[in-house]
């Protein structure tokens, strides 16, 4: 069984600023033992559940070298390969052939008011996204782009916000585990890191071993749309005369194609 996580670093249990995610913050490193901590449970769980191969992408943009390279190596938990480095919602290749996709860490789409440091790949780009006409965040990128490769998401771990996000888009059966609830998007009442670790861990093992209530892969009825509300009207400009791209209006751009892995390529292409 080979499992990928695509693991993020807001919706991690204790953390409740951004401070506690960006490179060179004060609070930076407390925020990386947070995340190395609870992406170890998550491992460990995959192994329990008898997984052979576990992959794990650093999906957190802390900025400069540390953008998808926060996890502290010497920390990891040893039975998986890490990847780093790799520019955001662009690694697929393992998900050809590949059994389910995990999502330990995840936060809220933008614009989620109960959602801890709601948003979506970042607040100066983007405001909104939508698979046609259904609302998306990060998560929701991800299952998709997932979902392209027939991969489901069997699992996630968040805020109580995005467990419901990710499970209202791809279905009930999704195993969730809520390591914090919003009090507002920068407070958070929160489990203790030791206990956040033991749900996701246990978590993880049950979804795995619970193939028969997988929920189904992520899929879009061809022609796929990306609809993207920018946040300022000079973001349009590096998507005029881009394949598979329009600029409807200096605030919109949509992104068009068979499936939504190719327009995804096409609006976030990988160099
Ligand atoms: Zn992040």
């Amino acid at each position: 069984m080979r499992v990928l996580f695509w693991c993020d670093m807001e919706g991690i249990g204790g953390i409740v600023k951004w401070d506690q995610v960006m490179a060179g913050s004060p609070q930076y490193e407390e925020g990386r033992r947070l995340y190395t901590a609870e992406v170890n449970a998550a491992v460990r769980g995959a192994k329990k559940a008898g997984a052979t191969e576990i992959i794990v992408v650093d999906g957190h943009g802390a900025g400069g070298d540390h953008s998808f390279n926060s996890l502290i190596k010497d920390q990891l938990e040893p039975g998986a390969e890490y990847v780093f480095g790799y520019r955001w919602g662009c690694y697929v290749e393992p998900l050809t052939g590949a059994d389910a996709m995990l999502l330990p860490g995840a936060h809220a789409m933008s614009g989620t008011e109960d959602g801890i440091l709601s948003h979506t790949m970042s607040t100066e780009n983007f405001r909104s996204m939508l698979i046609n006409g259904r609302s998306v965040g990060e998560s929701g990128i991800v299952a998709a782009i997932a979902g392209s490769f027939d991969v489901p998401v069997v699992f996630v771990s968040g805020d109580e916000a995005t467990c419901q996000e990710v499970k209202s888009l791809v279905g009930p059966t999704l195993h969730t585990v809520a390591v914090k609830k919003s009090l507002s998007r920068f407070a958070a009442r929160c489990l203790a890191p030791a206990d956040a670790c033991h749900l996701v861990e246990m978590g993880v093992e049950k979804a795995l071993k619970e193939r028969a209530n997988w929920p189904k892969p992520l899929k879009f009825t061809p022609p796929v749309e990306l609809k993207v509300e920018l946040a300022y009207p000079d973001k349009s400009n590096a998507f005029k005369n881009r394949v598979g791209c329009e600029v409807i209006d200096p605030m919109t751009v949509i992104a068009r194609g068979e499936n939504f892995w190719q327009v995804w390529d096409r609006f976030w292409p990988r160099t």
